[in-house]
């Protein structure tokens, strides 16, 4: 009979002061006169934010290791080794122009948790482990998300490697040149749960005046490039009925992409962000119209079906006005639901805590997308301000700051087993 006594970890809570100053801490590094911060992936300034990060870590007693991607692995043992660990994490680059809280807030928080059950003496039955990956953002290089997306296997250690910026300098001579290549094997251990905690970067729970966003999983994409080709002709002389004016009907596709997003609701998304006309002069019918289309959703069935709905307006316009009409799909990325365990595991301390939450969607990508390929997954939104991220004036509340960090030390120490 196990006559261990389970610890009681209900009042179990972070310290919200703690985990805001050490975001204010981070952010000086590479803050701008705006109040955001530019500390792009592997530059002088992102080693620093490695090496104070790493060093909060060896304080709260943790183990670092590094990748040959240079991902930050900080361990805190658990009463079980031999089980995998349960894992947080997000990314500390930032974008040239970009906030405090837009990845470092799930580093950080994940910090916290561990700060917080060693001042209580908590012990795990698994490990925790607060991981950073490299170049998240992608401004410096290409592809976004590298680091996840290495050790996930999405792409080759080598493709990594060889990616250059606007210098020519490659991803690999700027890990050797800050010191975080690894000896490490990326994707060399197995991961019991990830959770993630970020910013949503949308305006819904703000507008809903929601604390937690239970995130469901993150929107599949699909990206078209159309072409509407009709003949250029003198705006005077050519009666309307005789005309090919492409530009009347790709505003009919477009106005086509958002009726079929608001068909598809609730997640449904349909944006046209990029038009070219040709040859674009005030008094010449436009003969070639080039437009982007971007259809977003939940699951890739109904994303694929946007892309049906779309294409069969667009064809069937071909058809009624003459004119060519070409969709040609250039991207796809498929859609992400979250693991039911980790998902359910957010609701629940969400709930437990108090909190105010509802069902989220994720609109942007995030490392969690890469780690739901590996180990069940989940991710935790708070709020922030009008929704706004990737500029220098993203902003939070301390108060949800704390509310994020709180549902993920209690749906981590539920996957992670207390002893
Ligand atoms: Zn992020």
């Amino acid at each position: 009979m196990n006559t261990q006594v389970a610890t009681d970890t209900t009042t179990a809570r972070i310290n919200g002061d703690r985990l805001w100053a050490s975001l204010m801490e981070l952010a000086k590094i590479g803050a701008t006169p705006k109040g955001g911060v530019c500390r792009l992936t592997l530059t002088d300034l992102d080693k620093q934010g490695r090496d104070l990060v790493t060093g909060w870590a060896r304080e709260a007693g943790m183990t670092v290791t590094i990748d040959k991607i240079g991902n930050g692995f900080m361990r805190r043992a658990g009463r079980n080794n031999s089980l995998p660990p349960i894992m947080t994490g997000s990314h500390i680059d930032t974008q040239p122009t970009g906030g405090k809280f837009d990845g470092n807030y799930g580093v950080l928080a994940g910090i916290e948790v561990v700060r917080t059950l060693n001042d209580l003496g908590i012990e795990t039955e698994a490990p925790i482990e607060v991981a950073f990956w490299t170049n998240e953002e992608g401004s410096r290089f290409v592809p976004v998300m590298m680091g996840s997306g290495v050790f996930a296997k999405a792409f080759t250690l080598e493709h990594a490697y060889a990616a250059l910026d606007t210098e020519g300098k490659s991803v690999k001579g700027e890990l050797e040149r800050i010191g975080y290549i690894g000896p490490q094997e990326p994707g060399d251990h197995p991961i019991g749960a990830y959770f993630e905690t970020h910013i949503e970067q949308g305006p819904v729970l703000e507008d809903a005046d929601v604390t937690i966003g239970v995130v469901q999983g993150v929107l599949g994409i699909r990206w078209f490039d159309c072409t509407v080709t009709g003949m250029e002709a003198h705006a005077g002389p050519t009666p309307m009925a005789l005309r090919k004016d492409a530009l009347q009907i790709s505003t009919r596709i477009m106005q086509e992409v958002v009726a079929c997003a608001m068909r598809h609701q609730p997640h449904g998304r349909g944006t046209v962000g990029m038009v070219q006309v040709f040859p674009n002069s005030r008094n010449v019918i436009p003969g070639r119209v080039k437009f982007s289309i971007d259809l977003r959703n939940a699951t890739d069935a109904l994303v694929d079906q946007m892309a049906d709905e779309v294409k069969a307006y667009a064809m069937k316009a071909a058809k009624d006005s003459g004119l060519d009409v070409k969709i040609e799909m250039v991207s796809s990325y498929p859609a992400q639901v979250f693991h039911s365990d980790c998902v359910d595991a957010v609701g629940r301390a969400a709930k437990k805590l108090g909190y105010s939450n509802m069902p989220a969607v994720s609109g942007a990508g995030h490392d969690a997308v890469y780690m739901a390929r590996l180990a069940p997954s989940g991710m935790i939104f708070i709020p922030c301000k009008d929704g706004i991220s990737h500029n220098e004036i993203e902003d939070a509340k301390p108060e949800h700051i704390t509310a994020g960090c709180n549902v993920l030390l209690h749906a981590m120490l539920e996957r992670a087993g207390v002893v």
